[in-house]
């Protein structure tokens, strides 16, 4: 049982029947909403409701997910991820609350596995036995994982200069990984070419519709951590958009809903590099789409999408919240890194580390207050990224003695 009455074309607005396989609106070739009887939802499931029910994303906000049969669920034990009031960082900033919530902490490091598990469990709800997904690095990592799990066979194209612990991750797990010399856009173009011939379902960001229910997740138990009173700018890095249009898709249904204390809902803020900016480019020239980011180049992989299909859909929820979309320079990625993990200990991705940078610009701008709650998804683990930091330690020799004026 579940409260799906339908999919709707985000763009086109076109319907498409709950219960069976959908990927792109057939008539425009843009992501599919999952939509929910939302006042069924306000008679049926209450706050108090979650008194009680494990912290486990999806045992815990069933009612507003898509599976129907619990059975079918395919699972690594998705834990509530923990907010880390940050006051050293917040200090650095000159801001009062500077708050991290550590997505590092999910199955495969990185808030890539809300949507996978999602994805993965409807595809086996629906039967699906071969999945394959075009991935910057973390995608595939956690496609991986869930295929394992449910048993499946899974095939993974990634650019051949992908972070090595993603190839690492996606072999070990038993993936058919293939490195392309390409973006993530040509890694998507032979997924698609190949799906008819190999019979693979495609899983690629948005071109599937229940990745971002997945990624919603993060707005629901944000909500509830925050006590339904939510906080005041959110900033968050922008790949493909999943993230961030999955939260602000938690946010409306949570109003509809009633269980939002505050009609105040927060400043979505879209963080790139400039190396790869895509989104803050289009909403800087005021346009709903986005154009093609020509020699798309940053260390931070997981947002090194050149081109996302849900432009619109990142564009709109930062526009609808008053939020902005900013790319900070890529040459700044370690020093966030560093600064984040040796003043709070939280291994800040390199990903997250563009926030930082926007941070520091849109105080400067006066977009943010230093009286703001400010929250910041660090969406993956340090760890994921030995490529981003150039540590160069000094060696010490045991056969020699130890200098110590050197230590
Ligand atoms: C994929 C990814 C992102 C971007 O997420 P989207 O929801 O696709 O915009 C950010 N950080 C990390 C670590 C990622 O793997
Ligand atoms: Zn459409």
């Amino acid at each position: 049982m579940n409260f799906v009455t339908h999919l709707e074309c985000a763009n086109c607005g076109q319907r498409y029947e709950a219960g069976k396989v959908h990927n792109l609106c057939t008539v425009c070739n843009r992501p599919l909403w999952v939509k929910y009887d939302l006042d069924g939802l306000k008679q049926n499931f209450k706050r108090s409701d979650l008194t009680g029910r494990p912290f486990t994303v999806m045992q815990r906000y069933r009612e507003l997910l898509p599976i129907t049969n619990p059975d079918n669920i395919v699972s690594l034990s998705e834990s509530i991820t923990p907010i880390l009031q940050c006051d050293r960082l917040a200090a650095e900033f000159g801001v009062e609350t500077l708050l991290i919530k550590d997505e590092s902490r999910l199955p495969t490091g990185s808030f890539k596995a809300r949507g996978m598990m999602m994805a993965i469990s409807m595809a086996n709800e629906f039967g699906i036995k071969k999945v394959a997904c075009p991935t910057a690095g973390n995608a595939g990592g956690a496609m991986a994982a869930y295929a394992a799990r449910a048993g499946m066979e899974a095939y993974v194209f990634m650019p051949e200069d992908t972070p090595m612990i993603n190839k690492k991750e996606c072999f070990t797990a038993g993936a058919k990984t293939f490195l392309v010399n390409g973006l993530i856009n040509d890694c998507g173009r032979i997924v698609g070419e190949g799906k008819k011939i190999k019979g693979w379902f495609d899983l690629s960001t948005l071109k599937e519709p229940y990745r971002i229910e997945g990624k919603k997740t993060m707005g629901l138990e944000l909500a509830e951590q925050f006590e339904w009173e939510l906080p005041d700018v959110i900033l968050y890095p922008t790949g493909g958009g999943t993230g961030l249009i999955g939260m602000w898709k938690a946010f409306n249904e949570l109003e509809a809903m009633g269980w939002l204390d505050s009609s105040k809902k927060p400043k979505m803020i879209s963080c790139q590099s400039e190396g790869c900016a895509p989104i803050s480019t289009a909403f800087e020239k005021g346009e709903r789409f986005a154009t093609l980011f020509e020699g798309a180049s940053t260390v931070a992989s997981g947002i090194r999408v050149p081109v996302a299909v849900g432009d619109f859909m990142i564009l709109d929820a930062v526009r609808e919240s008053g939020g902005v979309a900013i790319a900070t320079p890529e040459k700044d990625i370690p020093k966030w890194m560093q600064l984040a993990t040796s003043k709070e200990g939280i291994a800040l991705c390199p990903e997250t580390a563009v926030c930082l940078g926007a941070l520091e610009v849109l105080l400067g701008k006066g977009t943010i207050k230093p009286t703001d709650k400010i929250l910041i998804f660090n969406t993956g683990a340090a760890q994921k990224y030995p490529e981003a930091v150039q540590e160069n330690l000094p060696r010490i020799d045991i056969t020699k003695p130890i200098d110590w004026d050197k230590i």
